[in-house]
């Protein structure tokens, strides 16, 4: 297939082509494919916008949908050329922060594995958000360039002018094929304009944020810490949801729509409040065309529905009216007749689209102006209803739904364990790669020594394949026969990695005292931080310097290793996620949303060691008590503490001994020969002072719970049945799963 395509393309045999050559007749040849599997000639399409598309590399994901993975696999290797290869030569578009972004590409994934018409709706980030690397235990941000010479993007032929208060632009629109797993193929729409400038980028990811027309597009997230950064923000939000609507509107037409039916062609969905602009603006369009006010509100909340994402309140976005007037002044108009319309029904400030401050809640006008708002895991979904927005629970309790987060198999499984994917399709058959439930059929085995064993071994052949790769690029090396406990996410206080650290201090502090694990521990942590958000970054400094500590004393590095892996990406996560042991998801109860991390790991054959939060409610429920650990105050406890308002970390602080050391140490004469003295001890300070997310109640019950996973981990007979059972439980976090659940209760398609 590839012999073909190399001596039409470049006149000689597939041995004689070098890595790049073979990559560009990959690429094309999987456009080519793809291309001849597009979904068209369907009514109604999902529109699924989103800031953040965290896709990862494309070339195997591609190969295993359209069913040639093996194929290309073999001929490469007969020509002694490796695909393994030329997948580290693929640069990974860092298109999104975490979580958030990573389900969005994720779920383009399964509606087009389901064959579903439905695109993406996005930005295209020349750089990303930041590659991250470090120096003197600090992080460091520098640009990440992904649009090489040979790319996935495909530049259409659409052009829309999207006006701001200023000036007009002329938007350009790039497509990205997504293929389905052996179905159809839809596409990923990224929006740019031909007038950014690369070079406006000085040192690190510092630009000048001045010149709209030349920056809109070099980064996701430009650094929000000053209004420069935000307005930016709001400029690029405004240019999406607007090029999007007018894509939507010209596609809805060339279908056969009279846009009176809109929302009988079109369902929108709405990623976090990101895009929540697309209502007002959809309203306008709709208005310009003749449609009546009323109607073409009915027509905008008949279409779009959003997705809650968090109940952090620093994320519910609240725009000024001033950065709207600027960016965005021809819905201006739409959101004050939007928001008046609201006052008038109900007296509640709470629940008005502009506050008296005049900014402008987004999340308010999607949940008024949209036909279903839904959370992301159960959980969730149930602090939404009950406490974060229970005023309009309880005005639109209708509205509300909970759609559990979910991953795709084919990425997840297929593609980061093709040896636990062949030896699950050698024990209970392949029908798992296309119905994920079929998983469970695994369990008949939880007695079978043979499979017990394999799936040891596996896990064993993973880590050396992981030690491999961190010896290659960070140079370490990892004690292959120790216990992997591994914590990668985004760096955040709620997640805390801070706890994770603490238990490192303790341990460390044990083992000088010469109480020795029975079994050498590696802690794994992999996590980027925001560029202006300070503490987190002063926990990467913590745990870098703990790193270091640890390394270089001969009394503790035999039993314990810390490892941060630099720029965590998905690629990484693929690397990592099938060598885990225990998968840490410790954040405070009622603050992780759903995670989607933790299925990753479950899929991989992972146990869980997490609090009652987020999906770990769902997970835990599955495997039963006998297969995770869970420790830590529940979210019913943590909400009512907030709400009294009465946490003072010193109480416990001052109690606990063991805390006390653990805390005090990260100021100790020994961190601050490694560290710095300023960092180290604005952590501490923030530590003692505030802990906004509790740490230091669930330490005791953390350390134990730990120490127990450890201990248990020697009866590898029993562990094996463990990991067993997460396996065959993890079919329910099949993203293809949620997918059919948007489809069936909101999207209609
Ligand atoms: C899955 C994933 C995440 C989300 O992880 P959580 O543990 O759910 O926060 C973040 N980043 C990357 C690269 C991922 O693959």
């Amino acid at each position: 297939m590839l012999e073909q395509m190399v001596t039409k393309e470049f006149g000689k045999n597939l041995s004689q082509c070098n890595e790049s050559e073979i990559y560009r007749a990959l690429l094309q040849l999987v456009q080519k494919k793809a291309a001849d599997r597009e979904m068209t000639g369907r009514k109604k399409k999902l529109y699924y916008i989103s800031a953040e598309f965290l896709i990862g590399k494309l070339l195997s994901n591609n190969l295993i949908n359209l069913g040639i993975y093996d194929e290309v696999a073999e001929e490469l290797d007969r020509a002694g050329k490796s695909l393994a290869a030329l997948e580290e030569r693929e640069p990974e578009p860092s298109l999104g922060n975490g979580g958030l972004g990573r389900l969005a590409a994720c779920f383009l994934d399964s509606v087009a594995t389901l064959g579903l018409p439905g695109d993406g709706v996005g930005l295209n980030y020349h750089y990303g958000l930041f590659r991250q690397k470090f120096k003197k235990c600090r992080q460091k941000e520098k640009p990440n360039p992904w649009i090489g010479e040979d790319n996935w993007l495909i530049r259409s032929d659409r052009q829309f002018t999207v006006s701001f208060g200023k000036f007009d632009v002329q938007a350009v629109m790039y497509d990205i094929l997504v293929t389905g797993y052996d179905n159809g193929t839809n596409r990923l729409h990224l929006f740019d304009l031909d007038t950014v400038d690369e070079s406006l980028v000085t040192r690190g990811i510092d630009f000048d944020k001045s010149e709209i027309e030349k920056n809109l597009t070099l980064f996701l997230y430009p650094d929000d810490s000053d209004e420069e950064g935000r307005l930016l923000r709001v400029y690029q939000q405004y240019f999406m949801v607007s090029c999007g609507a007018q894509l939507i509107l010209a596609e809805a037409k060339e279908r056969g729509s009279n846009l009176h039916d809109l929302a009988e062609y079109a369902a929108v969905q709405i990623n976090d409040t990101h895009p929540s602009m697309v209502i007002p603006e959809l309203i306008r369009l709709l208005r310009n065309e003749g449609i009546a006010w009323e109607e073409a509100v009915q027509i905008v909340t008949d279409t779009c529905a959003y997705t809650n994402h968090t109940i952090l309140a620093e994320a519910l976005e609240k725009w000024p009216m001033a950065f709207l007037e600027e960016a965005a002044p021809a819905i201006v108009p739409v959101i004050q007749r939007l928001d008046e319309e609201i006052k008038k029904k109900y007296e509640d400030p709470a629940v008005a689209i502009i506050d008296k401050d005049n900014r402008v809640h987004m999340a308010h006008m999607d949940m008024h102006y949209g036909h279903s708002v839904n959370g992301v895991a159960y959980l969730h979904t149930e602090i939404l209803k009950n406490s974060e927005l229970n005023d309009f629970y309880k005005l639109y309790p209708e509205k509300f739904n909970n759609k559990t987060n979910g991953i795709t198999f084919r990425r997840w499984l297929l593609h980061c364990n093709r040896e636990l994917t062949d030896f699950l399709t050698d024990t209970i058959g392949d029908e798992f790669k296309r119905d994920a439930s079929k998983l469970e059929k695994l369990l008949a085995y939880r007695e079978d020594d043979r499979v017990l064993d394999r799936l040891m071994e596996i896990k064993k052949a993973n880590k050396h394949r992981l030690a491999l790769y961190l010896r290659e690029t960070q140079g370490i090396s990892l004690n292959e026969d120790s216990i992997f406990d591994i914590q990668i996410k985004r760096l955040h206080e709620y997640k805390r990695q801070q706890l994770n650290a603490l238990y490192v201090i303790h341990k460390y502090r044990e083992i000088k005292k010469g109480k020795r694990p029975v079994r050498p521990i590696t802690l794994i942590f992999g996590a980027k931080a925001a560029p202006a958000y300070t503490i987190a970054k002063d926990i990467i400094h913590l745990i870098l310097c703990l790193q270091e500590l640890i390394r270089k004393d001969p009394e503790v590095s035999p039993y314990l290793q810390v490892v941060m892996v630099e720029n965590y990406n998905v690629s990484k996560a693929e690397k990592l996620i099938p060598a885990c042991d225990i998968s840490e998801q410790i954040s405070l109860a009622s603050k992780e949303a759903s995670g989607t991390g933790n299925m990753k790991f479950m899929l991989n054959g992972a146990v869980t060691l997490g609090t009652e939060d987020g999906a770990n409610v769902e997970i835990h429920e599955l495997v039963g008590d006998e297969n995770i650990y869970v420790f830590g105050e529940d979210s019913d406890t943590v909400i009512a503490r907030y709400d009294r308002g009465d946490y003072r970390p010193r109480d416990y602080y001052d109690w606990n001994r063991d805390l006390k050391k653990a805390v005090n140490f990260i100021i100790s004469k020994k961190m601050l020969k490694i560290g710095s003295r300023k960092h180290l001890l604005h952590l501490y300070n923030e530590l003692i002072s505030k802990d906004w997310f509790m740490t230091f109640p669930d330490f005791n019950a953390y350390v134990e719970t730990k120490e127990r996973a450890y201990a248990d981990y020697e009866d590898s007979r029993r562990w094996a049945q463990k990991m067993l059972v997460n396996v065959a439980k993890a079919g329910f976090f099949s993203s293809d799963r949620t997918i059919e659940q948007y489809n069936n209760d909101i999207w209609d398609l």
